[in-house]
């Protein structure tokens, strides 16, 4: 038999919307058979981030350089930092039949909407943007540019929300997690 190759998952949403807290809920379930791709950013680890873990915290020349050898599936620009997804990764997973998330901006969920058809697209909505300002507050990890360059980008993102095939509230972490697991099964059965 022939196994069949992982879907590869674009997971969006404005930055302290929620993903990764939703991320981590989803991912107990194992039936998901998901996994998570590591990005390579410029951008400097948050208190509790480890590097191969949480990113591939890199500086720009090394940035610059896996772009030049085309080791990215997409890549882009967010508040003054590079993001990129390193290609070999992702092909590797899903041909071993895991369904690999790529948590990204919607800039290179373009790039991977066009580079990739089949992919499926997921983007989280905050309930409104003062709940959204509240969560990366809450967060406390941004210096007020870094807020503010968030917040503008959330507006432009959110105004977009229609390029992708679904859109989740995330109201209620469980609730959210609950939904987006419904959409994997389903995807994973067409
Ligand atoms: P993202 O990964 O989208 O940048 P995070 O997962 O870091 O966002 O979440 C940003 C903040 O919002 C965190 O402090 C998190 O605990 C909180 N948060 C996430 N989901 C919810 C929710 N449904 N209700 C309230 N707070 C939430
Ligand atoms: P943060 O700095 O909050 O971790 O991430 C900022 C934004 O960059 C988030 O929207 C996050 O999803 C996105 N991001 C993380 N990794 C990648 C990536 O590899 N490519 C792109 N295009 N965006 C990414």
């Amino acid at each position: 038999m022939v196994m069949k190759k992982g879907l590869l998952i674009i997971y969006s949403g404005p930055s302290g919307v929620g993903k990764s807290t939703v991320r981590e809920e989803f991912f107990k379930d194992e039936t998901l058979r998901l996994t998570y791709s590591i990005s390579m950013t410029t951008r400097k680890p948050r208190e509790g981030e480890r590097d191969g873990v949480d990113y591939f915290f890199v500086t720009k020349e090394e940035f610059e350089e896996a772009v030049e050898r085309g080791e990215l599936l997409e890549h882009a620009c967010f508040v003054s930092n590079y993001y990129g997804t390193p290609v070999g990764y992702v092909e590797k997973l899903r041909n071993e039949g895991k369904n690999v998330i790529l948590e990204i901006e919607i800039e290179g969920a373009k790039q991977v909407m066009k580079k990739v058809p089949e992919a499926v697209s997921i983007f989280i909505l905050p309930p409104s943007i003062e709940e959204l300002k509240n969560r990366i507050r809450g967060r406390g990890s941004e210096t007020e540019e870094s807020f503010n360059g968030r917040v503008e980008t959330a507006l432009k993102e959110i105004a977009q929300k229609d390029i992708y095939k679904y859109q989740v509230v995330n109201r209620d972490i469980k609730e959210t997690a609950e939904e987006i697991k419904k959409i994997i099964h389903k995807e994973m059965e067409a």
